[in-house]
């Protein structure tokens, strides 16, 4: 929104934007099908890397609604014109970053079993295979690395992050605590209870010569 708020015209519907004051997620995100994004992107990286010193520049994107690509004539002209999106997407961060791409993405949040225990949900294939492939097909060789985390955090957060979530009754409280002790999973401290996570991120990444 900070971005949209001083160039409004990158967004796929132009008006005037205001940064958010607030913590949430925008649906006015930028414009994914005109070229003079792609432009500006380039221009706010190679300014980014000047600052920092390190070999990476880490991007978000996660929490992008779609709602305007799905809405929006310019977009929309870019999927159909090229195809898959997904390969699209990877094919103009490889023109962004001149050649070099470093990947994370998520294997598993190493609560698979709770959300199908506790909450009835199967997890999607990961997507990093999927990822993986479409550079493989697209001609450029990644490779592909699993790291693992091993964390414990507090309970209390751990509770908190999943009622965000889901409608946390009691009894699906005391089953998750059932579940979670269970598997050896609660750790009793001195401030509390923790919970043990293992948490497993696809490393991908490609350097053209
Ligand atoms: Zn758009």
């Amino acid at each position: 929104m900070a971005i949209l708020a001083a160039y409004p015209d990158l967004a796929c519907f132009p008006r005037d934007f205001e940064t958010l004051n607030v913590w949430g997620i925008s649906e006015d995100i930028l414009c994914a099908g005109k070229d003079e994004v792609i432009d500006w992107l380039k221009e706010l990286f190679s300014e980014v890397a000047e600052l920092f010193p390190g070999r990476y520049v880490h991007l978000g994107g996660d929490e992008a609604p779609k709602q305007r690509w799905q809405n929006c004539p310019h977009c929309q002209a870019r999927i159909k014109k090229q195809g898959l999106a997904g390969e699209e997407a990877l094919q103009k961060m490889m023109d962004v970053t001149t050649g070099a791409l470093f990947l994370v993405a998520l294997v598993n949040p190493g609560f698979t079993d709770v959300y199908e225990v506790i909450f009835g949900e199967t997890e999607p294939e990961p997507e990093y295979i999927y990822l993986y492939n479409v550079l493989h097909q697209m001609g450029y060789p990644a490779n592909v690395e699993v790291m693992t985390r091993n964390y414990q955090i507090p309970l209390e957060m751990q509770l908190g992050i999943l009622r965000s979530s889901y409608d946390f009754t009691p009894k699906l409280e005391q089953r998750l605590m059932e579940h979670l002790a269970a598997s050896g999973r609660l750790v009793e401290r001195e401030n509390g209870a923790w919970v043990k996570r293992t948490y497993k991120d696809g490393m991908i990444w490609y350097q053209k010569d």
